[in-house]
């Protein structure tokens, strides 16, 4: 049986190195199944949340690592500026998959972050649901972000999935694998 893999024991430690702000939650798990371990309440990674969120720290650890090597890049390439607030729609749901009743999505394990904009320095405001398909530099920063998700996140789904992913860009690092860049 293949192991799964252990977050790092020092993943609180690691992601105050990081220069995140976030508080340490308890995990409680729910009569459905429910639970996030190594629960942070989430504030910012590198770049602030537009509100703080409760997810796993291994998951907060890897959008420290996207946003540092992803997406403050590719707003530098795209724009010449930083980004300055990471817009989200929730980490931690306790929900089943989309479409299906009989799995628990990675949302119900704070594995899972939706992310629907960004807003750079100068008020500059990138949305996936109207900028995705944009000809210019919004879109191709849109699609460039989504491109670099695959290398720091197990599944990335975008609008290109489906239309219950036409806002936001879904990153999770569960057990499976899906590039939808
Ligand atoms: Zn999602």
């Amino acid at each position: 049986m293949p192991q799964a893999v252990e977050p790092p024991r020092d993943c609180f430690d690691a992601l105050a190195r990081a220069d995140a702000v976030f508080e340490r939650r308890p995990t409680t798990p729910t009569r459905e199944g429910c639970r996030v371990d190594e629960a942070v309440m989430l504030t910012r990674a590198t770049i602030p949340l537009n509100r703080p969120t409760l997810m796993t720290c291994p998951l907060a650890h890897a959008l420290a690592a996207f946003e540092r090597e992803v997406v403050q890049p590719a707003a530098q390439r795209h724009f010449g500026r930083t980004v300055v607030q990471l817009v989200h729609y929730g980490s931690y749901v306790c929900k089943p998959q989309t479409g299906r009743n009989d799995r628990l999505s990675e949302h119900a394990f704070g594995r899972a972050i939706d992310i629907g904009g960004f807003e750079l320095e100068g008020k500059t405001v990138v949305n996936v649901r109207q900028h995705w398909a944009d000809r210019g530099s919004r879109g191709a920063f849109l699609r460039d972000v989504a491109k670099g998700a695959c290398r720091h996140f197990n599944i990335v789904l975008t609008p290109k999935t489906d239309f219950a992913h036409a806002n936001h860009l879904h990153l999770d690092i569960g057990r499976f694998t899906k590039c939808d860049a």
